[in-house]
């Protein structure tokens, strides 16, 4: 069954959210309405919630081969995020250095750029032209004061997959905390923690068609950690409130789901994003991908187009019912361009001439055909535009 989608609209914006799973939806629904007892009551009738609050949590484990005891549900990534780092800091006494890449997501970038005001050092790591992370940067940054490293697994704006895995066991070599915001990672490679140094992991259900508003953070069983939301004793005792019973049942599902699809192996969406791309490239001159040298999740392009402005494009694609994004949907509005983007390619303009299109496993091959016949032709007409008239010659 698909969702239930505006037939009008091709979405290409899955890395700022994707549509819940119908089978999300079903699973959801009796925590809306029969089931709404408290987790936490100790009567039969609330059994039922904390029962499957608890299954949600054996799922979301069994997609990150993880102890469900290494799970806290929290309100979506960015809280997980802002908890590690305000836990991290707690902890070291001296810990007034934080080691990030200069490419995060705001909901890292934003509370390491708060702490920096308040004392704190907080070294950004340049990336190269392709968007990769050099891991002998990384150990060098790291000083003995050093709380927490942060480099998040997937980059939101280019899909560039950074050596997550490699960066962790070096921290772990210093004694040093690793956190990675791996929000676009879940659902679309596969992660075995079990295996890896990673201390602290983030995730968000709305990026892998489960509910907005429900996320989660693995703490590692050995790693300490400190609630930022501090409260009733939820969450044995690591994040106050009620749980969002619906919500994690709804991102238990949807971790059920996507764990489902990688193991089937089914590559639509590379195959998707592939043709897409090499489409692209071929009917538009001056485009290329960015980070097309670096290894990359398989559902998104990011292009960048000469003589064109993103922000123009975006009127003219969403005029065609095409949703696409410059940059990521946290930043439009702002006017910025994107900072991942220009930390790629500081002297050039690509910030300000790229699309990201993301794809799910809910788009079809026909949305894709249309794509790929109105993107060039959008281009083509934006430069046209911005072709200076002739100026009509006195006789
Ligand atoms: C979407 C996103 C977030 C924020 O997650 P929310 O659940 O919306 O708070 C954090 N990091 C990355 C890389 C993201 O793409």
């Amino acid at each position: 069954m698909e969702p239930v989608a505006d037939d009008e609209f091709i979405y290409l914006d899955n890395n700022a959210t994707t549509p819940l799973d119908p089978a999300v939806i079903e699973e959801m629904l009796p925590f809306l309405t029969r089931y709404y007892g408290n987790p936490s009551s100790g009567y039969a009738f609330a059994a039922k919630a904390r029962k499957a609050v608890e299954l949600a949590r054996e799922r979301l484990a069994a997609l990150l081969r993880c102890e469900p005891s290494e799970i806290i549900f929290t309100s979506g990534g960015t809280e997980s995020s802002n908890a590690v780092i305000h836990s991290a800091v707690q902890f070291e006494p001296r810990g007034k250095h934080l080691v990030i890449s200069s490419v995060e997501h705001s909901a890292v970038l934003r509370p390491c750029q708060d702490l920096e005001k308040r004392g704190c050092h907080v070294t950004f790591l340049d990336v190269d032209r392709d968007g990769n992370v050099d891991v002998g940067q990384v150990e060098a940054a790291i000083r003995p004061e050093t709380a927490l490293v942060s480099i998040m697994w997937a980059n939101n704006e280019t899909g560039v997959l950074f050596p997550v895995q490699r960066i962790a066991e070096i921290c772990h070599r210093k004694g040093v905390l690793f956190h990675t915001d791996a929000v676009q990672a879940i659902g679309k490679i596969p992660i075995r923690l079990r295996d890896t140094a990673v201390n602290f992991l983030s995730l968000s259900a709305h990026k892998f068609h489960g509910p907005k508003g429900v996320g989660a953070l693995y703490v590692n069983r050995r790693t300490r950690f400190t609630p930022l939301v501090a409260g009733g004793g939820q969450e044995n005792g690591r994040r106050g409130g009620t749980e969002n019973a619906a919500g994690i049942v709804g991102l238990g599902k949807a971790a059920e789901l996507a764990g489902k699809h990688l193991t089937e192996g089914k590559c639509s969406v590379r195959s998707m994003r592939d043709r897409f791309e090499k489409a692209l490239l071929e009917t538009v001159n001056g485009a290329l991908v960015n980070g097309a040298g670096a290894e990359r999740i398989p559902n998104t392009s990011s292009l960048a187009f000469e003589g064109i402005e993103s922000s123009a494009a975006l009127l003219l694609l969403d005029r065609h019912r095409i949703c696409c994004s410059a940059g990521s949907a946290c930043r439009t509005g702002s006017q910025e361009a994107s900072h991942v983007l220009r930390a790629m390619n500081p002297k050039g303009d690509g910030a300000r001439r790229s699309l990201r299109f993301s794809f799910s496993r809910f788009n079809t091959e026909a949305q894709i055909d249309h794509a790929t016949e109105i993107v060039p032709k959008v281009i083509e007409k934006l430069r046209q535009m911005s072709v200076p008239a002739p100026v009509a010659t006195a006789l």
